[in-house]
């Protein structure tokens, strides 16, 4: 299996970050090590000064396909979790400046948590309005809503299996919204899904 991810996908993260509102999805990947087992800790790696915390919206892919239309591409993914797309900040502004790939600072071990249970598509009444925040240590950080992504779930499929094709069981990080920020040794994240309690983490 393979994690695809989206980049740039919230206005406010953009502005946050200072980064251009991208015309097409910003793609990157994280490899099936970059998982975390159910109930393992974070730990922070000593490559980094800065590992932000970004709670996305995660699609399960259902079945294997390519170049997806948009109108059949619901028909593509049957469950909805949160995940983290942890990344060390820090490498990645270096690894910008010089133009490289972010692999290094996005796809390291560990770089994506995702929440032990997955919620059916069925369950959610307009896939355009899930609610989904992030709370560490008691306080919410990060507060998203599906209806503002620049990229819809159906844009990212159809974009993505232009190129690369979707198989059963990948998993899409969908983007983050506003209030990413460093995590440190001690920290507990709490994601909630249309207030929902359904990914907890320690950071170690
Ligand atoms: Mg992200």
């Amino acid at each position: 299996m393979k994690i695809i991810c989206i980049g740039r996908n919230y206005a406010d993260h953009i502005a946050e970050l200072h980064n251009e509102v991208p015309t097409a999805p910003v793609i990157f990947l994280k490899p099936e090590t970059a998982l975390l087992q159910r109930g393992q800790p974070f730990f922070i790696p000593e490559f980094s000064k800065s590992i932000h915390h970004e709670l996305e919206l995660v699609l399960r892919v259902c079945k294997n396909g390519r170049h997806i239309e948009e109108p059949f591409a619901h028909t593509y993914f049957d469950a909805i979790g949160l995940g983290i797309d942890f990344t060390a900040r820090d490498l990645q502004s270096e690894l910008r400046t010089k133009g490289l790939p972010w692999e290094l600072a996005k796809a390291f071990d560990g770089s994506a948590p995702i929440s032990p249970t997955f919620k059916p598509v069925a369950d959610f009444a307009d896939l355009a309005n899930i609610n989904f925040h992030l709370e560490v240590n008691g306080e919410t950080r990060q507060t998203g809503n599906s209806g503002l992504m620049l990229h819809p779930f159906a844009k990212i499929i159809s974009f993505v299996s232009k190129y690369i094709s979707l198989k059963q069981g990948d998993l899409i990080f969908t983007g983050t919204p506003a209030g990413v920020a460093a995590v440190k040794m001690g920290d507990q994240l709490t994601g909630y899904l249309e207030g929902e309690k359904l990914l907890e983490l320690a950071v170690k």
